[in-house]
């Protein structure tokens, strides 16, 4: 009877420290990386989620990193590989979960925006449904096995493969006064040269879209980030997505070192992203990602196959060109370009 009392206290102490994050089970001290399965479901088979967990020694917080939300953004995505090798729990205090790629069939199948099974933008899905279609169970999966489990996420993203994009990220208010300071922390360490306020995403857990939006829902610091373009991987773009991501685990004690910080940010205070109004088309943008453009400028325009033109692209006000679209292709509702002011 003592032996089994002894064996069971055991137990319990063994189980709290272990940290399980889908398939794969870590304690301090230990790196390991595997899969959080998505089940089968009416649209598809199962999908298999690589992650990294690296289990420190220390304690300290639990940090999500996630790339791959969109499966055509890739220096998140190569940053994360590097990452996962670099970093050694010997020298980590608290835990980092990193999901190498989120949105695995729109990466293996190449498609901006849409996964391929279900055709939903997988940052608007969120907190996704166990029983939904395949990017809502995924989105679920990812919801409690990533983002129910940490304290801190970063959702690294880039410009599409349709888009050319400046290097931003996104600091979101949420109106919480506590978490809001702890949220601007993470943008300013993060350290992109922009940062756009963010201040209209829905306050819905039960749909909160994003994946960022998801966890401040939750209470916990969020921010997503813009490093990267038109399905390049430059790789000034993959050791900026991991200084930034470096910077945040320094910011938050989880490694040893001070953030390096290259820039004062500014803050874009107003954005508008101007969508294509009319079913299909060939767009042409006039402008590039970066430049500052003039109220009233023409900055891109649509016209069907023929050449005739349907639609002028006009800059709302004084502003910088954030990211805009550089390929042909333009269906109904898809954005065009995004210019913000400071
Ligand atoms: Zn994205």
């Amino acid at each position: 009877m003592l032996c089994l009392f002894v064996m069971l206290i055991f137990t319990d102490t063994f189980s709290q420290e272990v940290f399980q994050v889908g398939e794969v089970k870590t304690v301090p001290g230990e790196k390991k990386s595997g899969y959080i399965i998505v089940p089968a479901g009416f649209d598809s088979g199962e999908v298999k989620v690589p992650v990294t967990v690296v289990n420190g020694t220390k304690d300290g917080p639990v940090l999500a990193l996630v790339a791959g939300v969109h499966g055509y953004e890739y220096p998140p995505v190569l940053a994360m590989t590097k990452l996962s090798m670099e970093l050694d729990p010997a020298n980590i205090a608290g835990k980092v979960i990193i999901v190498h790629v989120a949105n695995v069939p729109s990466f293996l199948k190449r498609t901006v925006y849409y996964n391929p099974y279900d055709w939903q933008n997988f940052n608007r899905v969120f907190p996704g449904k166990v029983d939904g279609s395949n990017s809502e169970r995924i989105a679920c999966q990812i919801t409690t096995e990533v983002i129910d489990k940490c304290d801190y996420l970063i959702d690294n993203h880039c410009g599409d493969g349709n888009e050319d994009l400046m290097r931003y990220l996104y600091y979101t208010e949420t109106g919480n006064p506590e978490l809001d300071i702890k949220t601007k922390a993470l943008a300013i360490n993060f350290n992109l040269k922009v940062i756009v306020h963010e201040t209209g995403r829905t306050k819905d857990i039960e749909k909160s879209m994003y994946v960022s939006n998801t966890a401040l829902l939750r209470g916990k610091p969020a921010i997503s980030t813009e490093v990267g373009k038109l399905g390049q991987t430059d790789e000034s773009d993959v050791l900026e997505v991991m200084r930034g991501n470096y910077n945040i685990m320094k910011h938050l004690g989880m490694i040893d070192g001070e953030p390096d910080i290259r820039f004062e940010s500014v803050w874009v205070e107003e954005y508008q992203i101007i969508r294509s109004e009319h079913p299909e088309g060939l767009y042409y943008p006039l402008v590039s990602r970066g430049d500052h453009v003039q109220k009233g400028q023409l900055v891109g325009y649509l016209t069907d196959y023929f050449g005739n033109r349907l639609q002028d692209v006009i800059s709302p006000y004084d502003g910088i060109v954030l990211y805009i679209i550089a390929t042909p292709p333009m269906s109904e509702g898809e954005p065009m370009v995004m210019i913000g002011r400071f």
